[in-house]
């Protein structure tokens, strides 16, 4: 069982030196649980996060494998729940066996390609629809901002925003990236973020002021949205990647509470996991925009368990489009 391993815990940016390739027995399925053979792991800007420490889960260790969510095939089960060949999602850490509580594994169905599991029919898409429509409340007409915009939750948000008749404008790094967005996802304008100022260029793309701001990554960025949210604006709080990876924690945004008291915001944060129950109503509007045509699907799947470290690495420094992923 090849395993990938948390070695140290990074205290600045994460490299390489952090992880170790590691060889373990297959595990032995306890009662409860089920071995699964691990087939795609989903690598997310929350890796990092987990490493600084308990949040909505509880955080890394040294020393053991990486934690991280993966589409896994049943091997054998000791829980009635699951049977051999079944398909499922669940935190199987880095590696190709695990042994997991069938109490903890959602069972999917089996697709082509079974990469949409992790993608707009995993919890990037559903991050993205109960976000943006449950907290951020978008009506047609209204201006839509989204960060991370190329990423794997924000290329979703911004087209279901369009699909919902919305103004929507991404910020991203780099003009590949922007030209992407408009040119091929229907964004209405991009902003690179990487290119100068970015509140100057977010005033010449939304003029007429934010009505909904989905924040990936808070900081500079956000405090450029929280000045330009027009009256009763909705900010959706879905991660804030630019304090993940070793920066400097910052001292904004500025602006907080001021603006949101004169501008009657709404600032909500929002875990994807508590709308689970409702998972069903989001996938059918996720499957009907993808049948249609109105929603594109982009994928980054890099070959081999062995690169996972350098994958997660990678997407902190923003070298992903889409959902980033490792097939096993
Ligand atoms: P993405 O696929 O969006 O990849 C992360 C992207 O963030 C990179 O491609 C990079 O693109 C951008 N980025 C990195 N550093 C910075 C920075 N300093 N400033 C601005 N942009 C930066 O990753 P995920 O889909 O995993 O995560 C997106 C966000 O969603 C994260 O904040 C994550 O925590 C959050 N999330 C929240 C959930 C919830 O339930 N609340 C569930 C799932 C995810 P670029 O080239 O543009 O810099």
């Amino acid at each position: 069982n090849h395993q990938v391993l948390l070695v140290e815990k990074p205290t600045g940016k994460l490299g390489p030196e952090h992880f170790k390739l590691s060889e373990g027995q297959i595990p032995e399925p306890k009662d409860g649980e089920a071995l699964l053979r691990v087939r795609y792991i989903s690598l997310d800007a929350a890796n990092r996060a987990w490493m600084h420490g308990a949040t909505y889960r509880a955080a890394v260790e040294a020393n053991t494998v990486m934690a991280g969510g993966g589409i896994a095939e049943v091997v054998s089960s000791k829980s009635p729940a699951l049977k051999p060949g079944d398909i499922v999602f669940g935190d199987t850490g880095w590696q190709n066996y695990a042994a997991v509580p069938a109490k903890h594994l959602n069972k999917m169905p089996s697709m082509e390609p079974m990469t949409h599991l992790l993608s707009v029919y995993g919890i990037a898409g559903l991050t993205a629809y109960f976000g943006l429509l449950d907290v951020g409340k978008p009506k047609a007409g209204e201006t839509v901002v989204v960060s991370a915009a190329a990423g794997s939750v924000g290329s979703i948000v911004g087209q279901i925003a369009k699909i919902k008749g919305c103004r929507v404008i991404g910020i991203a790094g780099g003009k590949d990236k922007c030209d992407w967005l408009t040119g091929e996802l229907g964004f209405d304008a991009a902003v690179d973020y990487k290119d100068g100022a970015v509140f100057k260029a977010l005033k010449a793309a939304a003029p007429g002021g934010i009505d909904v701001y989905f924040d990936n990554v808070g900081g500079d960025i956000l405090e450029a949205c929280l000045a330009q949210m027009n009256l009763n604006g909705r900010i959706a709080c879905c991660g804030a990647i630019s304090q993940y990876d070793g920066a400097p924690s910052a001292t904004g945004p500025r602006g907080v509470p001021g603006l949101i008291v004169v501008k009657r915001l709404i600032m909500q944060g929002f875990i994807v996991m508590d709308y689970m129950n409702q998972r069903e109503k989001a996938l059918a509007d996720l499957q009907s925009w993808v049948a249609a045509g109105k929603l594109k699907v982009q994928e980054d799947v890099i070959d081999g368990l062995e690169n996972t470290p350098q994958a997660l690495i990678g997407l902190l420094a923003g070298e992903n489009r889409g959902k980033r992923m490792v097939k096993v």
